[in-house]
């Protein structure tokens, strides 16, 4: 099938759930077969590029790891910069750092000093939104480096954790909703 023929339910199609991982009572929502697949990947990227593009965002910033994954491929279909959130110690330079709550567990992200420059507009963007800790602190990360959130934009979102409540008065936007 074209790229530019499907739907939201032909992307869902793609989605695998896998119960119990990474513990459990979480049921993981898998986007490899949809990355494998070429025509799910690029009719992804295209709906998250056409929701992007109005908000003329300067860069895309993905966390590790799906994040980076369709967030630089984003980057280049908006013909933007792509800038990486990581785990604690994975980066070499300088880093600013955010602690944050997981839908399983606590963690930290940071990114390099200079990865944003003041005034930039930042689109932040990863596979899921689940609870929003790990949203909220790319949010926290743009701000401390003086960058505008030019909007937050998820493959799929967990409704019933209600992540959007971490994010209220920027602009939110899935493709999918579970
Ligand atoms: P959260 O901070 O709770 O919104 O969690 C979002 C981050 O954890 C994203 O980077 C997701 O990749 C990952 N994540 C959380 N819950 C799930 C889930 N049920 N399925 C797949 N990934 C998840």
């Amino acid at each position: 099938m074209k790229a530019a023929a499907l739907g939201i339910e032909d992307l869902k199609a793609k989605i695998r759930d896998v119960p119990d991982f990474p513990k459990p009572g979480i049921v993981f929502k898998d986007i490899m077969p949809l990355l494998a697949d070429p025509a799910t990947l690029h009719g992804a990227v295209d709906q998250l590029a056409a929701w992007a593009e109005p908000r003329k965002p300067d860069i895309v910033l993905g966390a590790e790891a799906r994040g980076f994954i369709t967030g630089g491929a984003l980057a280049c279909r908006l013909g933007c910069g792509f800038a990486a959130a990581r785990k604690p110690g994975k980066l070499p330079w300088r880093t600013v750092s955010v602690k944050y709550a997981l839908e399983y567990g606590l963690d930290a992200l940071e990114m390099h000093a200079d990865a944003i420059t003041p005034g930039q507009r930042v689109l932040i963007h990863d596979d899921v939104l689940a609870t929003g800790g790990t949203a909220k602190a790319k949010v926290g990360l743009v701000e401390q480096l003086g960058g505008v959130v030019a909007g937050v934009l998820f493959i799929i979102q967990l409704d019933f954790l209600n992540g959007d409540d971490q994010l209220e008065g920027y602009d939110v936007h899935s493709l999918i909703h579970y």
